[in-house]
């Protein structure tokens, strides 16, 4: 189990909770609430102290993700009608270069310095992928130019957390050498319910069978390819959850360094046999209620001590 962070001060708390490294590095962090922008060096600084702090264990570094519910007051980016759909995350960082390299140069310099791989936010296809990783190579040639080390054989990941994505993943997963499921998005955007929306949040059901279903075919087509699938959604971090994933082949889960110990002490426990159960009922299932159900069942059989006192 891998842990989420925000910022080098979350650190701790990852070692604190026995996590092996950081699943999600969200890097928008050090993009709000400034003046300006941070620069490569300031960047290359952060990633180095999280990177350098827990090596050997992997720090997966997620490129900026602004947009969305995540804006950067120095930006001034103008105000959109849909900014879920809008110019967000990747789709920003490719039209705006000079701060996406900045940040990857940042990235590649700190892999020098402990097991640091890379992560796209919001892939929705192919052409995408590309035109990212041609900026990785770009950035890769300047800094061998520049005697700058930094490790050759960086692994890149993708995230998957737009429907387009899962949809196409065995193309995408040629290009990468791992995919992480961003539920987050991936079900708001499945189910068109806005993940920050209080009046439709009974539609955003994690155990929707569109959303199980795509997280099997994302599963399917990165084995199928020999790259590994992590989830760093929050439903990685909810123990009544984690059991369906990895009946579904999900091969690793990162959440909040809080979560870790709940989600830990049930997988310890759950029955290889019983997650594939569970997960062979889902995938036949229609209601998103009755998969839960079954999730709810399995979580109190395996560990009712997570269960007293919640009636
Ligand atoms: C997600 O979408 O599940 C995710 C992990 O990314 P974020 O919550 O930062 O959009
Ligand atoms: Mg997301």
């Amino acid at each position: 189990m891998s842990a989420n962070i925000e910022d080098q001060n979350d650190v701790p708390a990852v070692i604190a909770h026995g996590a092996e490294g950081v699943g999600l590095f969200r890097t928008e962090f050090l993009f709000i609430n400034r003046e300006s922008l941070p620069t490569e060096e300031e960047q290359y600084k952060v990633y180095r102290e999280v990177a350098a702090a827990l090596k050997p264990q992997p720090v997966i570094i997620r490129t900026l993700d602004l947009g969305g519910d995540k804006f950067s007051s120095h930006l001034q980016i103008a105000k959109e009608m849909n900014p879920f759909l809008g110019w967000r995350a990747i789709r920003f960082c490719l039209a705006q270069p000079d701060v996406f390299r900045a940040q990857l140069r940042a990235i590649l310099r700190a892999s020098a310095e402990g097991n640091v791989k890379l992560m796209y936010p919001m892939i929705s296809g192919l052409d995408e992928l590309n035109q990212a990783n041609a900026h990785v190579e770009k950035c890769k040639a300047e800094l061998r130019a520049e005697n700058i080390p930094f490790n050759e054989n960086l692994e890149i990941g993708a995230m998957i957390e737009i429907p387009s994505a899962a949809l196409v993943a065995a193309a995408l997963a040629k290009k990468v050498k791992f995919f992480s499921i961003g539920s987050n998005d991936l079900i708001q955007y499945t189910l068109a319910a806005d993940r920050t929306n209080e009046k439709v949040a009974h539609l955003y059901e994690p155990t929707h069978p569109a959303i199980l279903r795509l997280i099997k075919m994302t599963v399917d087509a990165a084995h199928a390819n020999g790259i590994w699938v992590g989830v760093c959604g929050e439903i990685a971090g909810d123990p009544v959850l984690a059991p369906l994933l990895l009946g579904l082949g999900v091969d690793e889960l990162s959440t909040a360094p809080s979560a870790i110990d709940t989600v830990k002490y049930i997988i310890r426990r759950v029955k290889h046999e019983e997650t594939r159960k569970l997960a062979d009922f889902a995938l036949q299932s229609e209601s998103a209620s009755e998969i839960f159900a079954r999730c709810v069942e399995l979580a109190r059989q395996t560990a009712p001590s997570l269960f007293e006192n919640k009636a």
